[in-house]
């Protein structure tokens, strides 16, 4: 038996960067299900004209200017709609081009380039495809979600001796291999094991790679690893499904404690691992004062 746990993450671990959480998030499916996840999930892009895209869901989630601009938007076909948010984006790169600003220009095309495939449905339709798919998320029974949510307010590099993105990666491995463990136990299933799966980032998979070794030398700080094998396994994520749904549940926690977001968080939530109804899956690193769900529970 074996477990696939696809990573993300959500917000910069440098401190204190352009948001104030950091979010490593792991999605966690027995393979035996992985036929099923990627047929539904791409039922769900399918009905949206999005079979051959990537769910990237900061950048779908978000209000695109040219849209609110073309009258009876709404009632366009898919094909219209594309034509005429191509017309103006055209036009406005036109003239941006002409302004002596090149950053804007740049920012603007590339903002274009993320957003190209989703430009054919409306805002509530962007967001329905959303919530569609974080309601397949919380339907899962037998897929968990890990996470580390760090504040980085109140995070010290230098009393933690590690990043924000070492600890978030630690805290994930150790939940994971525990959650393997229970299971294994509950089973009594003695060759189960489990492997983490990235999206391939040069930075990330290096580090990623390297902390995994030491791990599995010495342990994370809270356990031996045992049941997780190899260093993480990178793909594409333009090609994987279920990174683009790990990236999903790091966007719904960081929405979260950030904006205080509730509408996504509580739709994927029957997924965090818990014990004894308590969750143990997800962690806030914040100060004591938190009233958030995750911290009032741990107190
Ligand atoms: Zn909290």
């Amino acid at each position: 038996m074996v477990f696939f746990c696809y990573i993300d993450e959500s917000g910069t671990p440098e401190i204190p960067g352009n948001t104030s959480h950091y979010v490593l998030s792991g999605l966690s499916i027995p393979i035996s299900y992985w036929k099923l996840c990627e047929h539904r999930i791409s039922s769900v892009k399918k009905k949206y004209g999005l079979a051959e895209s990537e769910i990237h869901t900061a950048w779908i989630v978000r209000k695109y200017l040219e849209q609110s601009k073309i009258t009876g938007f709404d009632s366009m076909d898919f094909g219209q709609r594309r034509h005429e948010v191509d017309k103006l984006r055209k036009a406005e790169l036109l003239r941006l081009q002409k302004s002596p600003n090149r950053n804007h220009y740049k920012q603007t095309k590339k903002n274009y380039r993320q957003t190209e495939a989703y430009i054919h449905l409306t805002h509530a339709e962007r967001l329905s495809l959303i919530q569609d798919l974080a309601d397949l998320i919380g339907s899962w029974s037998f897929a968990r979600i890990f996470g580390e949510c760090i504040n980085k307010i109140h995070f010290d590099p230098a009393r933690a001796r590690q990043g924000a993105d070492e600890q978030a990666l630690e805290q994930v491995v150790s939940r994971f291999e525990q959650y393997l463990k229970i299971v294994a136990k509950s089973t009594r299933e003695k060759n189960l094991y489990g492997a983490l799966i990235h999206d391939n980032n040069e930075t990330v998979a290096k580090k990623h790679t390297e902390l995994m070794r030491r791990f599995h030398r010495h342990g994370t700080f809270w356990t031996s690893i045992e049941k997780i094998i190899e260093t993480p396994l990178f793909v594409n994520s333009e090609l994987t499904s279920l990174v683009q749904i790990a990236d999903l549940c790091c966007y719904a926690l960081r929405r979260y404690f950030e904006n205080n977001e509730t509408d996504l968080l509580n739709r994927i939530q029957d997924r965090f691992d818990r014990k004894n109804s308590k969750i143990v899956g997800i962690r806030h690193f914040t100060d004591a004062s938190c009233q958030c769900v995750f911290c009032k529970q741990s107190t």
